[in-house]
């Protein structure tokens, strides 16, 4: 009897298939106030609803997800491409240079680095203290200003930033290194003047400086800025609305790239592809779980922002809905 029960669990077990059995996967985000988390999350809560539906409707997935904090795009590029995680979120910026191997990847080319979508635009900002007398890139020359932590996005983009002001973080009086979720009540205590985030509008984070202690955002328009948007595909100017925040009283210019979903040649086409399935099927649903997603279309998804080779488990999903 035992062993006939036994001989039925292996016979079921193999005709299950392996996408059926649980396996999980962990998706790269940045800190729990940006926009980053949301995607993760997000993403995760349509792999999980498409699993829940899939049950009734004998059409069953076994995937299992989790999009814990990190330290952002770099920290995730790496993890992705050495194994630790099977998905991220980065900036395109980053994308396009583990791609290509060129500025901080320079010689550390992640040629298994694969595109998935990109999701929604991310301006770099850069948050001023409400009296600190800041109006332009220039006022802050001397000031305490977080440049970010070491693995997020903003932190390498503060530095091609200023490398492109052909200056270095000595020009400020002091660089902190403080994360996403600790910059705001610093800034709104008075321990730094500004800090620099690429982030998606609006966010939890840059509104608690905002609406929290009056803190702006200034407009990021000069040569240097200009010349990083003529000189790089990935880099375009953009405009953040009056209104979009208390303190935003005339539209903001500033330069900006775009969130991406990324993953790994070494994931299988199996489980990118149900990813993929599970966001485009729901994906009114999906759209509704975050203001920054409102404007999200599928095709710019698929075209915009992505530099890597796009993952054959993605193309076979784009070529499906013909996409592709
Ligand atoms: N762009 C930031 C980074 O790459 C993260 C923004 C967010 O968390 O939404 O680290």
């Amino acid at each position: 009897m035992i062993r006939f029960i036994f001989l039925i669990m292996i016979s079921t077990g193999l005709t299950m298939g392996t996408a059926k059995s649980a396996e999980f996967m962990s998706i790269g985000t940045g800190g729990p106030t940006g926009v980053y988390f949301q995607v993760g999350n997000a993403v995760c809560q349509m792999v999980h609803r498409e699993a829940a539906e899939g049950r009734s409707s004998g059409r069953q997935h076994g995937y299992r997800c989790s999009a814990p904090s990190t330290a952002g795009s770099n920290y995730n590029i790496g993890n992705v491409t050495s194994g630790e995680l099977q998905f991220g979120v980065s900036q395109s910026d980053w994308q396009f240079h583990a791609t290509n191997g060129s500025n901080r990847y320079e010689g550390d080319q992640k040629a298994n680095l694969r595109s998935v979508f990109s999701v929604h635009p991310e301006p770099f900002q850069i948050l001023v203290a409400k009296n600190s007398g800041i109006e332009t890139w220039d006022d802050l020359e001397g000031k305490a200003v977080n440049v970010g932590n070491p693995g997020s996005g903003q932190r390498g983009t503060f530095e091609v930033l200023l490398d492109a002001n052909n200056v270095g973080a000595d020009y400020f009086g002091s660089a902190t290194e403080l994360t996403s979720s600790e910059q705001s009540s610093a800034l709104c205590n008075g321990d730094i003047d500004a800090y620099g985030y690429t982030v998606g509008v609006p966010n939890a984070g840059v509104a608690q400086a905002a609406d929290g202690c009056g803190a702006e955002i200034i407009n990021l328009n000069n040569d240097a800025v200009q010349g990083l948007v003529n000189d790089n595909p990935f880099y375009a100017f953009a405009t953040i609305p009056t209104g979009t925040y208390s303190t935003i009283t005339e539209d903001v210019t500033t330069f900006g790239v775009k969130a991406t979903f990324v993953t790994s040649s070494d994931v299988d086409d199996e489980m990118v592809y149900e990813v993929v399935r599970a966001v485009f099927e729901n994906f009114d649903a999906f759209k509704s779980l975050h203001p920054a997603f409102r404007n999200l279309s599928p095709l710019q998804m698929v075209y915009e922002g992505n530099s890597a080779p796009m993952h054959d488990g993605a193309i076979r999903y784009y070529k499906e809905r013909g996409w592709m």
